[in-house]
Parts: C-alpha cells; sequence; structure tokens
C-alpha cells in the first residue's frame, strides 16, 4: 500500500531509529525518532544518512536493524542507547484508537 509521506505526524508510519556516530568521541547514540535528544541535522563534518569526517546520523527502521549495523561496521566505538527514548525497549501496544 502506497502512503504518501508528507505528514510528520500520521501515526500509521513505520518506526525509526535514529543512530548518531560520533567519532571525535567514539560513541554510538542510538534513538527513536521522536527523542528530545535525537536532531538528525547535518553540520559541517556531519552528515545523514551518511558518514563524515566526524560521523553522522543513520535512519534505521528498527533498533535491531541498528545494533546489526553497529556490530558490523562500528563495534569499535561505545554503544550507548540513549537514556530516555529507551530504543532497545519495545513499547507496549496500545489498543482502540
Ligand atoms: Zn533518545
Amino acid at each position: 500500500m502506497q502512503r504518501y509521506s508528507m505528514e510528520m505526524d500520521d501515526e500509521t508510519k513505520k518506526p525509526s531509529f535514529w543512530f548518531n556516530v560520533d567519532y571525535p568521541t567514539n560513541i554510538v547514540k542510538l534513538h527513536r525518532d521522536n527523542c528530545i535528544h535525537c536532531s538528525p541535522e547535518p553540520s559541517k563534518f556531519k552528515k545523514v544518512n551518511r558518514l563524515d569526517r566526524n560521523g553522522g546520523w543513520m535512519e534505521f527502521s528498527s533498533a535491531q536493524d541498528a545494533k546489526e549495523y553497529y556490530e558490523e561496521k562500528e563495534a569499535d566505538k561505545v554503544w550507548l542507547p540513549c537514556k530516555v527514548c529507551k530504543p532497545l525497549v519495545s513499547k507496549p501496544k496500545r489498543h482502540g484508537s
């Protein structure tokens, strides 16, 4: 089923997770896209969905995908899932609307 992805508050959209690779601090942080600490914005040496000199923000559709990417590509960094949005804890499903 095709959907327009213009609406940012569409609750049916797939969950996104953002993986913040930071080379200067050697830390990889994982956030949910609605986390207050999640700010995937490109800067001079840091890009979005692309790694630059200081790292970058990578988007994943699941925390598991992000973890696998980390283990494969960035395993020498410190893995630090965010303590605020707890990306590795699955949220209880809500019923009704
Ligand atoms: Zn977070």
